[in-house]
């Protein structure tokens, strides 16, 4: 069987530094905001060319600490609208909400499955004040266009970078620095993934940076003094060092899931299967490959028949799910087109020549 993804096996090229690292990590006895951790936030605000980068406990955090920082900074008010991609994993909702703020749905383009800036205008009101585009499986959303929008209105605009480390328009215009501020995720299965979870979030805003630094840890730049109302959410010591030593590595990583993207794209020809829309610059570092058909419990099953695993991202859009009550009326055709029709196969470094080569035969002969 291929499976989907086996983070095991992604990680073997790395576990020899990690048990090094781990050794040290003992001998050193400093486990909650230590050396490890500024060197990933140096780190990695360096890869994104940002001023900032504060290391927080996951993705979900990053972006409900971006939304409660500037609340805290007076740019946000409780109740503000946030208008968010409808086709969202729910993460980038429930940061929203989480800062006592009002998400709402736009429609995402069909052949990107990202948000319809053409959409974005007619569903702001004078309550607006942020937009949270989401770099959707890793491809980077229409910026330039956002970024227009967002000025003439005057909003915030805040990335949901979590699929898309190091995805980039130019080497200076890279997924982290295309907004105000950006929210990652680290979770083992990102491109930039930890042994457990972990996330960040870059800026150049320093106000906001200098709030976010004090907010992740109890709202206290000096132990036991709480300048502000700050929460638990932490970037863990041991992930930190997980992270330094894999961060050097994400160039290759999301360069291989390029060249395998381009691979898929010129091999697998099928009518019954349509394939994402790319124009092969770097502005996409495919955490996911995502195919769509007409039929796709059959596809799947023939797959599984096949050896190889899949999986869907996601079953149930947002405005659909239970949790979402208030939303279940609505209605988003291409966003419910999407998730009726949507695959993901297998992508990652982690797959012998001899697999991929499978996967392409086996779709082709669908
Ligand atoms: C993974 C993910 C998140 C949340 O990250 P966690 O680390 O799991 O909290 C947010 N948004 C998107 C689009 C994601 O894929």
């Amino acid at each position: 069987m291929i499976h989907f993804l086996n983070l095991k096996k992604l990680n073997q090229p790395f576990e020899t530094a990690f048990e090094k690292k781990m050794k040290q990590f003992l001998e050193g006895g400093w486990y909650i905001l230590g050396n490890e951790v500024k060197q990933f936030e140096t780190d990695f605000a360096t890869y994104c060319r940002t001023k900032h980068c504060t290391g927080v406990g996951n993705g979900l955090d990053a972006l409900v600490l971006i939304f409660k920082a500037y609340v805290h900074l007076g740019k946000l008010n409780k109740g503000d609208e946030v208008i968010v991609p409808a086709n969202t994993y729910i993460a980038s909702i429930l940061a929203v909400l989480q800062a006592d703020l009002v998400p709402v749905l736009v429609e995402p383009r069909l052949e990107t499955f990202n948000i319809n800036p053409e959409e974005i205008e007619a569903k702001i009101t004078s309550k607006t004040k942020a937009i949270l585009p989401v770099h959707l499986y890793g491809q980077l959303a229409e910026m330039k266009a956002i970024n227009e929008i967002a000025q003439k209105h005057n909003l915030l605009v805040i990335e949901d970078a979590a699929q898309a480390h190091g995805s980039q328009f130019s080497e200076n215009e890279k997924a982290g620095n295309l907004s105000h501020a950006a929210g990652f995720s680290f979770y083992p299965g990102k491109n930039l993934g930890a042994l457990g979870d972990a996330g960040a979030i870059t800026t150049n805003d320093d106000a906001l940076a200098e709030v976010l630094f004090s907010m992740r840890n109890y709202g206290s730049k000096v132990k036991y003094e709480n300048e502000i109302i700050g929460v638990n959410s932490r970037l863990d010591e041991l992930q930190a060092a997980f992270l330094n030593i894999k961060l050097k590595q994400l160039d290759s990583e999301n360069e291989f899931r390029r060249s395998m993207a381009k691979r898929y794209l010129s091999e697998i020809k099928n009518d019954k299967i349509i394939m994402p829309s790319w124009d092969l610059s770097q502005n996409h570092v495919f955490h996911l490959f995502v195919i769509r058909t007409s039929n796709r419990t059959d596809l799947q099953n023939y797959l599984n028949e096949n050896g190889i695993e899949t999986m869907i991202h996601y079953p149930i859009p947002p405005h659909k799910q239970k949790a979402m009550e208030c939303w279940n009326l609505l209605e988003f055709p291409i966003t419910e087109k999407i998730h009726n029709e949507v695959l993901s196969i297998p992508l990652n470094s982690g797959l012998k020549a001899s697999e991929i080569q499978h996967i392409i035969t086996t779709l082709n002969n669908y």
